[in-house]
């Protein structure tokens, strides 16, 4: 693959001064600025970046002829693959400002030009603040569905989350069970050790979980020392095993070696019946943790 590595970086004024190729844009410099501005218009009309790309790829197609396009931007996991990849690309790191906006590279089968690669960098200009805007809308809705705590999936996230993974179980016959987890005597934890303890607690528990499920599994923190994890296409046995390991893990932490205190979970688990609505899933893993804390704590128990 040949790669033509550009980097287009900040102020809209000093891209869109070059002057455009004269042959292949016959257009007056001024005609041209006024459609790179007509064009961040339109790009302005969405806060997603998906459809931005979308929208940018199709605007810039009337420009230039390219087979696909891609946009990634590591630090929020965006990889957005659009046409088809080629044999030749031309690749630019889009900056604003000294800020990193990700990474755009275009395709196609045959080189391009010196002049096409200046109307690109030209219309580029027009990507950049629409494409910080959706950045920062991106990371804003990043963090509303995080815990500030322990970084997992908050409570508020889990409703959507549910409602997604039952319809997808449904359609597809698939099973979804579902993990409650308690920390034992953690009101005692906070007593002896004190709350920063505790917290530091909660985020090495939460650490543990996230470092032991699949990645397709789904942790949320459903209350203070309450999590909860959501396995699709896992049955209640492959659950019950999960959660065993769990246990055994957790067992074995220590957040602060000094502090000789051990922390333990109590861990209830089932999966989704036919026709159950959510309320009752929950209340069926409820039921099962309850009566994992009753059976003396440190323990798993499976329902059915
Ligand atoms: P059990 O074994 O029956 O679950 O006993 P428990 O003490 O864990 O249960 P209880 O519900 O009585 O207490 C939960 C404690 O968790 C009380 C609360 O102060 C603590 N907690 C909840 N959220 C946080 C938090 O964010 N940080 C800290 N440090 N503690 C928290
Ligand atoms: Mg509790
Ligand atoms: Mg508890």
């Amino acid at each position: 693959m040949y790669s033509q590595s550009q980097s287009i970086s900040g102020s809209l004024k000093t891209v869109v001064t070059h002057p455009a190729h004269p042959t292949i844009n016959p257009e007056s410099k001024h005609r041209f600025a006024a459609k790179v501005l007509a064009l961040t218009g339109i790009l302005q009309t969405t806060l997603e970046t998906n459809e931005l790309m979308a929208l940018f790829a199709q605007e810039l197609s009337h420009f230039i002829d390219f087979d696909g396009l891609s946009y990634h931007f590591e630090e929020l996991s965006i990889a957005i693959d659009l046409g088809e990849q080629a044999a030749h690309s031309c690749h630019y790191q889009l900056i604003v400002s000294g800020e990193q906006l990700g990474e755009l590279r275009l395709y196609r089968m045959h080189r391009f030009d010196e002049s096409e690669l200046e109307m690109v960098e030209n219309l580029l200009a027009a990507l950049l603040y629409p494409l910080r805007n959706t950045l920062l809308y991106h990371r804003a809705v990043q963090t509303s569905m995080l815990d500030p705590l322990t970084g997992v999936k908050n409570r508020s996230t889990l409703d959507s989350s549910l409602r997604r993974e039952m319809e997808l179980s449904r359609r597809q016959g698939t099973t979804l069970s579902v993990i409650l987890i308690d920390i034992d005597h953690f009101k005692l934890v906070n007593d002896r050790c004190g709350h920063l303890y505790g917290d530091q607690a909660l985020r090495a528990v939460a650490q543990c979980i996230e470092g032991t499920i699949r990645e397709s599994d789904m942790l949320f923190r459903y209350g203070g020392e309450e999590f909860l994890i959501l396995l699709s296409g896992t049955g209640t046995n492959g659950a019950g095993l999960l959660a065993e390991r769990l246990r055994k893990r957790v067992a074995e932490l220590t957040p602060h070696p000094e502090k000789k205190m051990h922390l333990t979970v109590s861990l209830g688990v089932t999966s989704l019946r036919p026709e159950e609505s959510g309320e009752a899933l929950f209340e069926r893993v409820d039921g099962a943790l309850y009566r994992a804390k009753q059976a003396g704590r440190n323990q798993v128990s499976l329902e059915p």
